[in-house]
């Protein structure tokens, strides 16, 4: 039987475009992710969306959306933040009619809001947390909804494709060192060269193919 009862050779070309692109994609995203989770424990990196919400000659707000992987956590934040200024702003430098931007920064191991809260329950400790953050100071004001999850999740995640690959490999050639088929792992010591069950030739009858299907040219006679 085919794999996923698959016959048409369109369908499982496209089936097989859609394996390799998750494949390589999960890859990519995974070494990102693993990269960002080590790196969290030596620091803070943050993407974040801000959108000016209101401004005055002595105060910019923005409302602020916000990833940060940290200490081995990523933090999902959203929240109002002002800035007060010591000088005024012109009306023209006013930023009220800014879009909104994005930015990416990295902060120090031990800046505010480092540590997580005390954990008070099961769902904390595995490190789903959802708390409100807030600071305020002579110059600037924060209150941001923040919902955490543990930085090695995606990682686990991201890591499923490949590991497939690299286990549909190793039982490819497994079955076709005890002579079945590498494809649906059909029996193939009684036919050889092509798997009756699925159609998959066997490695030794696609290398004598290959150069059969080269155009041959006869050499002309003297
Ligand atoms: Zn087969």
């Amino acid at each position: 039987m085919p794999i996923g009862g698959v016959h048409c050779p369109a369908v499982r070309r496209l089936r097989h475009i859609l394996i390799s692109t998750t494949t390589v994609l999960s890859t990519l995203l995974c070494i990102a992710t693993t990269a960002l989770w080590l790196r969290s424990y030596w620091g803070t990196d943050c993407l974040s969306r801000r959108t000016p919400v209101a401004s005055s000659p002595y105060a910019v707000s923005h409302y602020e959306h916000q990833i940060a992987w940290t200490h081995g956590e990523i933090r999902f934040s959203s929240g109002e933040q002002s800035y007060y200024l010591h000088s005024p702003l012109s009306d023209s430098a006013a930023p009220v009619t800014a879009s909104a931007y994005w930015s990416w920064s990295r902060l120090g191991v031990g800046h505010w809001g480092w540590e997580s809260p005390p954990a008070h329950s099961l769902r904390d400790r595995l490190g789903f947390q959802s708390y409100h953050s807030g600071l305020s100071t002579s110059f600037s004001d924060s209150h941001h909804d923040v919902d955490t999850m543990p930085a090695w999740l995606p990682v686990a995640l991201f890591a499923i494709p490949p590991a497939l690959f690299v286990r549909r490999r190793i039982r490819a050639r497994r079955r076709a060192q005890t002579g079945h088929c590498r494809r649906c792992g059909y029996d193939l010591r009684a036919t050889p060269d092509r798997c009756p069950e699925c159609g998959t030739l066997t490695a030794a009858t696609a290398g004598r193919r290959a150069p059969a299907a080269a155009p041959h040219r006869t050499p002309p006679e003297a």
